[in-house]
């Protein structure tokens, strides 16, 4: 019964959670997220759905569809969630050559297309005031500018996920932590991050500045699990105590390295999710106490002579029905 403690509480740990969607990579995982007591969430395509769609597009001293189709070749290889809508948008455009294209980790892409510099990103200070008034409602705004004069102004809506606020509730009962690191603008940051809940909320990271903060809430004796969709975020879900990916579009390699994946992106099974760890690791340790209990008893009784080998034989199995029965409970755990 010893030896069963351990891996069968594990094997139903897993299993029970493989069939709700949530796909822990190994035992390790399990021991890890069980000391977790902070939560750092990623925004756009995790506690956002990431299905973005763009609800509007203003071009400046170009033509609108000379806009679209820039935009088209621009964002054509970029796996970012609003490239996909960008592009998604201005499907059926004149198809434009791109020279060159790169991504501006964090911020954007930059296109070379007929020799001039095109570069979508977010919107800053220096692109001027035309965005305050949708910045302020909480949209994602990007600008678009060629050889460094804007073109064109685009606003995203992103919807934030039902499950979200009830994930943020339940992680805030269970006494852990909740962050927001996000690239996204501050404003759109605090109107997202405040009507969930979360406890911190920083925008306007670089995913390099993502980094700096799970580091920082590390040597706050914080036990941290990043959850996130691998892009731009993907340093941060490696530095974290334990990572969680959005299984379903998030980046391959997030989903790969990651220590567990949402199959379906349901981020409400995040709570359950370090419950069920906790719950394991406890279920271990009374495990190992009833293996060690019985053991010792029936060892001191048969060294007074009182039980002999038949009994001795059969309290061994009873001993080890016990541990995998205690174990098999784990299996009713709804996520
Ligand atoms: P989050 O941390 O919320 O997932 P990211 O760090 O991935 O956000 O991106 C930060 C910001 O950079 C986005 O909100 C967007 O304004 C801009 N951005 C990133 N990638 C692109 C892209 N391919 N095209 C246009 N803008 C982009
Ligand atoms: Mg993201």
């Amino acid at each position: 019964s010893l030896a069963l403690a351990t891996p069968t509480a594990i094997a139903a740990a897993l299993g029970t959670s493989t069939k709700q969607g949530v796909l822990i990579k190994s035992g390790e995982a399990v021991e890890k997220l069980s000391r977790i007591n902070a939560v750092a969430f990623d925004k756009t395509g995790t506690l956002t759905e990431g299905r973005i769609s763009v609800e509007s597009v203003k071009a400046f001293g170009i033509e609108e569809d000379r806009l679209k189709a820039l935009l088209y070749a621009a964002e054509k290889y970029s796996e970012h969630p609003i490239a996909k809508a960008i592009t998604a948008y201005c499907e059926g455009v004149e198809q434009l050559k791109a020279e060159s294209t790169k991504s501006l980790v964090g911020t954007g892409v930059e296109a070379v297309i007929d020799g001039k510099v095109i570069r979508v990103e977010k919107w800053n200070s220096s692109l001027g005031g035309e965005a305050d008034e949708a910045l302020k409602e909480g949209k994602t705004v990007i600008g678009v500018t060629e050889d460094e004069k804007l073109v064109g102004l685009l606003t995203l809506s992103d919807t934030v996920r039902d499950e979200s606020k009830f994930a943020v509730k339940e992680l805030n009962d269970m006494g852990v932590m909740t962050v927001m690191l996000t690239g996204d603008n501050e404003t759109v940051a605090k109107t997202v991050g405040e009507s969930l809940g979360i406890n911190k909320i920083y925008g306007a990271l670089m995913p390099d500045q993502k980094l700096e903060k799970i580091e920082e809430l590390k040597k706050n004796r914080r036990k941290v699990v990043m959850v996130g969709d691998g892009v731009n975020d993907a340093p941060a879900l490696a530095l974290a105590d334990a990572s969680i990916a959005m299984g379903a579009f998030g980046a391959d390699l997030a989903v790969e390295t990651a220590d567990v994946a949402l199959m379906n992106n349901d981020i409400k099974k995040v709570p359950s999710l370090l419950k069920l760890a906790r719950r394991t690791l406890k279920k271990i340790k009374l495990n190992i106490a009833i293996a060690m209990c019985i053991n010792f008893a029936a060892v001191l009784l048969s060294l007074f002579g009182i039980l002999n080998p038949v009994w001795g034989a059969l309290i061994h199995n009873v001993s080890s029905v016990l541990v995998v029965t205690n174990s098999a409970l784990l299996l009713k755990h709804n996520m």
